[in-house]
C-alpha cells in the first residue's frame, strides 16, 4: 500500500449497492481506495477500534441503527474519521441533517459513479487534514526544534528569535483545474510561503506531492532561509507547493494545474521578489510553464522569474544535477576530514530521482562502489556495486529500479541500514528517526533530501560518531546553481559548464570549512553548527536593517 491510498471503511447493508462501490472503488488509481465492507453499525465500530481508516463510506439506515442515530453514534465512538453519507432520494433530509452535524459529504446512491466518489472520499479527507494539521506538520516540528537549538547555542535576541518562527508572508489557495474529462474540475490546496524578506528576493522550490500542507512548506521556506544565508546568497527562503499526486495526473492536467498555481500566486512572486524553482515532483518542464504563464501575465518573455527551466529557455547548464554534485562535493569534504578514500569506498542512496540519481552517477565516477539505490518500488542492492550508467538508462527510459535484474530487491528500510561507508537519503523527510537512528551503519550521513533525519535521530546518530552532512549544506548545490541562472539571467550572458562547477564548488568547500571550523571550535554538532552560521547572518541583516516603522 503506498503512503497516498486512502483507506475506506464502507458500512452498507444493501448487498447490491455495497458491490456496486466496491466496483467503483477497485476501478480508482492514484490515489487507490483498499476498502473494507461489514453491514451494520456494531461491526463498523469494532473494526474501526481495531485498524485505522481515513474515511468511513455510512449507509445511515443499517439494521442495528437508524435515521441520524447511525452518525451521532459513529461520531461519538470514532471523531476523528471522516464521514461521507450515503443516501437514497428519499432520505436527502436525513443526509443534510448529518452534513450539518458534521459529516463532510454525502453521496446519492443513485448517481454515483468512480469518478465522484473518488473526488467525495479525497476531498473528506483533505477538508479535515486541512483543518486540524496545516501548520502541525512533523517537518515544521523538526525545523521548530532545530531552529530553537542553535538559537540557543548563539543565545539569540528573543525579538528575532520570534520573528524567525513563522514566516514572514503565507499564501494558501484552493486552486480549481480541470481534468482532462472536461466537466471533472478538481480543486486541491496550494501554497506559496515566504519566510524572510530581509536578504533580498525569496527563493526556493515548488513541490507537488500529496502531503503537502502549510507546516511542511513552511518548514522548508525556514531551510531555505538558512540554506541561502549559509552559501552567502543574496536571498531569503521561500517555498511553495500543491497537495496533490503528481503521477496520477496527465501532462495536460499538471500544465494546467502549474498554469493556474502560477496566476494564483503572480502577485508574489518576480524576478525581484520571489523566484521559484523545482522541488520534488516539478521538474524543468513545470518550471517552463511558469515562466511562459508569467511571461504572458506581463506582457513580455521574463525568464529570470524562475530558475531550473531549461537550457534554452535561459535555463543554466549544470543546473539539473547541480544538487547531486553538491551532495558529492560535500561527501569528498567529509571523506577527506576523516581520511576516508572514496575510491574503493561504498555508499547506499535512498532515492533515484534528480538528486539520488545524480550523486550515484558522480560517486561512481570517483570509483565508489554504489551497493543500493531506491525509488518509489523500493531497493535494489548489489554487494558488488550496481552498474550506475545502465541503471541511469533504465531509469531514464521509465524502468523502476525494482525491474532492474542485477541487484536483489529489498525495502527501503533495510536499504537504510546497509553497511556502507557513505548514506545519501535523497528521497523524501522523517526516513532516520528515534526507531532506526541505532542501526544505521555508516561513517557519513549526506543528506540530499531535507529533513531526511528527525532532531531525536540527530542526537543518536551524533553520539554514535556518525558524520553527518546536514540538508542545508549538502543539498544546497541547487538553489546555488539557481543563484547562478539567475545572474545570467538578469545579464543576458551565459557561463559555461566548467565556470559553474568551479564557482559551485568554491562557494560549497567554503561554506563546509567554515561550518565545520565552527563545529570544532563551539563543540557542536554539524547540523547545528550550520544552522548557527546562517542564522548569525539573516540577524544581523535584520539588526542592521532595524524595524519598520
Ligand atoms: N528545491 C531546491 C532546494 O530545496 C532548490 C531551490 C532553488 O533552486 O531555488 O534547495
Amino acid at each position: 500500500m503506498s503512503e497516498a491510498d486512502i483507506r475506506v471503511l464502507l458500512i452498507e447493508d444493501n448487498p447490491l449497492h455495497a458491490r456496486m462501490l466496491q466496483g467503483f472503488l477497485d476501478e480508482i488509481h492514484a490515489p487507490s481506495f483498499p476498502v473494507k465492507h461489514v453491514d451494520n453499525l456494531a461491526a463498523g465500530l469494532d473494526l474501526a477500534s481495531r485498524e485505522k481508516f481515513d474515511v468511513v463510506l455510512l449507509d445511515l439506515v443499517l439494521p442495528d441503527s437508524k435515521g441520524l442515530d447511525t452518525f451521532v453514534r459513529w461520531r461519538t465512538h470514532a471523531p476523528h474519521v471522516p464521514v461521507v453519507v450515503l443516501t437514497g432520494l428519499d432520505d436527502m433530509g436525513l443526509a443534510t441533517r448529518a452534513v450539518e452535524s458534521g459529516a463532510q459529504d454525502y453521496l446519492l446512491k443513485s448517481q454515483i459513479n468512480a469518478a465522484l466518489l473518488s473526488r467525495s472520499l479525497r476531498y473528506a479527507v483533505e477538508r479535515v487534514r486541512a483543518r486540524s494539521e496545516e501548520w502541525d506538520s512533523p517537518m515544521f516540528r523538526n525545523a521548530h526544534q532545530q531552529f530553537l537549538k542553535a538559537a540557543q547555542v548563539v543565545d539569540l535576541d528573543d525579538n528575532i528569535r520570534q520573528r524567525l518562527l513563522f514566516p514572514q508572508r503565507t499564501q494558501v489557495l484552493s486552486l480549481p483545474f480541470r481534468r482532462d474529462g472536461y466537466d471533472q474540475v478538481e480543486t486541491v490546496f496550494g501554497y506559496r510561503v515566504q519566510h524572510v524578506l530581509t536578504m533580498g528576493p525569496t527563493k526556493g522550490g515548488v513541490r507537488f506531492h500529496h502531503s503537502v500542507s502549510l507546516g511542511e512548506v513552511a518548514a522548508l521556506a525556514m531551510w531555505m532561509t538558512w540554506k541561502c544565508a549559509l552559501m552567502g546568497l543574496p536571498y531569503g527562503g521561500a517555498k511553495g507547493g500543491v497537495r496533490v499526486d503528481p503521477t496520477g495526473l496527465s501532462r495536460r492536467e499538471k500544465q494546467r494545474l502549474t498554469r493556474r498555481y502560477t496566476s494564483e500566486i503572480i502577485h508574489v512572486i518576480g524576478p525581484d521578489k520571489d523566484i521559484p524553482a523545482p522541488d520534488l515532483g516539478t521538474g524543468a518542464q513545470e518550471m517552463a510553464w511558469m515562466m511562459d504563464t508569467y511571461s504572458e501575465q506581463v506582457g513580455h518573455t521574463v525568464p529570470e522569474v524562475v530558475t531550473g527551466k531549461p537550457v534554452v529557455l535561459g535555463g543554466s547548464v549544470g543546473r539539473e544535477t547541480a544538487t547531486g554534485k553538491g551532495v558529492v562535493l560535500m561527501v569528498q569534504e567529509a571523506a577527506d576530514h576523516l581520511d576516508l578514500d572514496l575510491d574503493g569506498a561504498t555508499a547506499v542512496i535512498q532515492g533515484f530521482g534528480n538528486v539520488g540519481s545524480a550523486a550515484a552517477e558522480f560517486l561512481d565516477q570517483l570509483g565508489t562502489k554504489i551497493l543500493a539505490v531506491s525509488d518509489v518500488s523500493g531497493g535494489l542492492y548489489n554487494d558488488n556495486g550496481l552498474p550506475i550508467a545502465d541503471l541511469l538508462e533504465h531509469a531514464r527510459s521509465g524502468g523502476l529500479v525494482q525491474d532492474y535484474p542485477e541487484g536483489d530487491n529489498i525495502s527501503n528500510a533495510e536499504l537504510l541500514e546497509l553497511e556502507c561507508d557513505v548514506l545519501v537519503p535523497a528521497a523524501i523527510e522523517n526516513q532516520i528517526t528515534a526507531e532506526n537512528a541505532d542501526r544505521i551503519n555508516c561513517k557519513i550521513v549526506a543528506e540530499g533530501a531535507n529533513g531526511p533525519t528527525t532532531t531525536e535521530a540527530d542526537e543518536i546518530l551524533n553520539d554514535r560518531g556518525i558524520f553527518i552532512v546536514p540538508d542545508i549544506l549538502a543539498n544546497a548545490g541547487g538553489v546555488t546553481v539557481s543563484y547562478f541562472e539567475w545572474v545570467q539571467g538578469t545579464q543576458n550572458y551565459m557561463w559555461t559548464l566548467e565556470e559553474i562547477n568551479s564557482r559551485l564548488k568554491r562557494i560549497m568547500t567554503r561554506a563546509f570549512h567554515q561550518v565545520l571550523q565552527r563545529s570544532i571550535d563551539q563543540d557542536l554538532d554539524m547540523r547545528t553548527a550550520s544552522l548557527v552560521q546562517g542564522i548569525e547572518r539573516v540577524t544581523d541583516a535584520k539588526l542592521i536593517r532595524g524595524l519598520f516603522p
